[in-house]
């Protein structure tokens, strides 16, 4: 039998107990053909040997913001800014650099546009609002932290948001920050940040096909062959009502180098009908046009649940959590809406075909989630895809076994632990910090823990964020959790911090059958790695050699003469219809039909 591609020589891990290991694999329209033996006989057009590298499941990121953090790749970077005259310095750079291109720009003055900012890294203080506009000099300014649930903006940007005018209120769920006096601070909490979203709204296409090119490229480098989108084309955290169009551009155009799953936000769903019968007997609900739903799609491109934000962040003290948080008396957070509009809204979308996502990051925020999900189930049923709790930030050990016994699947971010667990520790204090982004007690009880970065919160190094799933180690020193008999409390064995991004994160995403491990008839998604991530003393420490796609490399490292001779490096990609095709794409792309190199364009089929 004539296969597409094998990989030889390599030491495969692929979470399936049938067959745990295997040191071939062959591949054949994008999905596992067999191993070893079952690949007697065989031959394939690349055959490649990959000299004892480890190949496991290809990594699934289940909640990030790949938008976002793309656009964000254009902006002035202030994650290793520490000391506020170091943000001043790099922000007059930025100034300068836009001065410098002024006679290009329209009547309107360009933006100034940071991202990175955690005012933990500048002793807790916020820059000055009068020294950032002596700064931007009329530019409008826009920092986003890196928690996104706070942003520090200047006086422009605060007039042109309309925050100015006398009798300015705050809008439901946020707030532009005052002083004592009652002055601006420039900074803007929650869905206050979509006043100034608004003026940049919407990006354009062709700007989101950009960012997801530039982004997603960067996924393949880590070993990510799926993400789950966590919140496209409606509230703060939308770029454009027509986002998911963005997305299908970016596929058609060779330009999305991993499988995305997109969760509109419930701000982008609206009242839809259908007969009496339908909708579980109600004949109305909340949706999107046409009826459709989560599920829709295809393993390249589909739409995953709802996502709804409850409560805001940790790091901004916003979250809605049942005590105070420390050093911030009466200070416990809030939730972004009223309880009961949550529960109207969200069984609205769940009897029209939404799975939720709900974002519930403190414990008042995760017994509404329980709450409104297990109302839902208990009514409906289930959806086509799971329901989930995204983050569960500060987990009660109640809240642990409820998630278990109800079926839902959290999102904790390990990638977290390393960056923020100092500061995460600190805002709930020695009382709570065993309940912060959990593990071990997650995976004892039963529940689907899915691995994920919430880029661009935390980065998405995976191979890093599978180590503090381990180790549970602050940058500080801290083991967040503690520990018991001298382990990590909350620390998972390699093994599990291996599934929770492979295996549970494909289940928590409704793709078990597809992925998440290696088993013929199941989707060539891979990273080949320099060592196998159980057995090495630090998973960190690995490197990310390539990644495949449905058998396609959408990063190749591999030493040259892996390659045997006389084969193609990358594969044709059967079916993928030129650029061409798509009047309305840019010039460059009609023209010449080009990819953005060999072998990064996800498969047709
Ligand atoms: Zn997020």
């Amino acid at each position: 039998m004539r296969l597409d591609l094998i990989l030889r020589d390599a030491d495969i891990v692929t979470l399936e107990a049938g067959r745990p290991r295997a040191h071939s694999v062959g591949v054949l329209n994008g999905r596992i053909a067999g191993f070893d033996e079952e690949l007697d006989g065989c031959t394939a057009d690349q055959d490649l040997s990959l000299g004892g590298a480890t190949v496991v499941p290809g990594f699934i990121d289940a909640h990030c913001h790949t938008t976002w953090w793309g656009l964000g790749l254009g902006s002035v970077d202030l994650s290793a800014a520490r000391g506020l005259d170091e943000v001043y310095a790099l922000l007059e750079e930025e100034v300068r650099r836009l001065d410098a291109q002024a006679s290009m720009e329209a009547a309107a003055p360009a933006w100034v546009h940071g991202t990175g900012f955690n005012h933990e890294h500048h002793g807790g203080a916020f820059p000055e609002l009068a020294r950032l506009d002596a700064i931007t000099g009329g530019r409008p300014l826009y920092i986003r932290h890196t928690s996104g649930h706070q942003s520090v903006t200047n006086t422009a940007t605060l007039r042109l948001a309309g925050a100015l005018v006398p009798g300015f209120e705050d809008p439901v769920g946020g707030s532009v920050v005052r002083d004592a006096d009652g002055a601006p601070t420039g900074v803007v909490e929650e869905s206050a940040q979509a006043l100034i979203q608004a003026l940049l709204l919407p990006y354009s296409r062709e700007r989101i096909v950009e960012a997801l090119d530039a982004a997603t490229s960067r996924y393949a480098a880590e070993g990510i062959t799926s993400f789950t989108e966590a919140g496209v084309a409606g509230g703060w955290i939308g770029h454009s009502p027509l986002e998911v169009a963005a997305y299908q551009a970016a596929l058609r155009t060779g330009r999305l180098h991993a499988r995305a799953q997109l969760m509109p936000t419930l701000d982008a769903l609206h009242p839809v009908a259908g007969h009496a019968s339908d909708l579980h007997g109600a004949g109305e609900g909340r949706g999107l046009d046409l009826g459709l739903a989560a599920g829709f799609g295809d393993e390249r491109l589909s739409l995953g649940p709802v996502k709804v934000f409850l409560d805001g962040s940790l790091l901004g003290a916003t979250a809605a959590v049942t005590e105070d948080f420390c050093g911030h008396p009466h200070n416990h957070g809030y939730l972004l809406d009223d309880a009961a509009a949550f529960r109207s809204r969200v069984d609205d979308a769940y009897r029209a075909g939404w799975p939720v996502a709900l974002h519930a990051i403190g414990d008042e925020a995760i017994d509404l989630a329980l709450e409104i999900i297990t109302g839902c189930q208990e009514a409906y049923g289930p959806n086509a895809l799971p329901n989930r709790i995204e983050h569960f930030g500060i987990a009660r050990p109640d809240q642990v076994e409820a998630v278990a016994r109800h079926g839902i699947a959290v999102t904790p971010q390990a990638s977290f632990i390393g960056p923020l667990g100092d500061q995460m520790a600190a805002l709930v204090g020695p009382e709570r910090e065993g309940w912060l982004y959990r593990g071990r007690s997650l995976v004892d009880a039963g529940a689907l823990l899915a691995g994920s970065s919430d880029l661009p919160v935390a980065d998405n190094r995976v191979l890093r964020a599978l180590q503090s799933s381990v180790d549970r180690l602050s940058d500080g020193g801290r083991v967040l959790g503690g520990t018991t008999d001298g382990v990590p409390a909350e620390g998972l064995t390699p093994e599990e911090a291996l599934r929770s991004y492979t295996d549970w994160a494909a289940r928590a995403t409704g793709c078990g059958a597809d992925k998440g491990t290696l088993r013929a008839g199941k989707l060539a998604d891979f990273a080949v790695l320099s060592g196998n991530p159980l057995e090495v003393p630090d998973i960190s420490a690995l490197e990310v050699l390539a990644t495949l796609v449905g058998g396609c490399f959408t990063h190749n490292a591999l030493p040259l003469d892996t390659s045997t001779p006389d084969t193609p490096t990358h594969h044709a990609l059967p079916g993928d219809p030129p650029a061409a095709n798509d009047p309305t794409l840019p010039a460059h792309d009609a023209a010449s039909g080009t990819r953005p190199g060999p072998g990064v364009v996800l498969p047709a089929s």
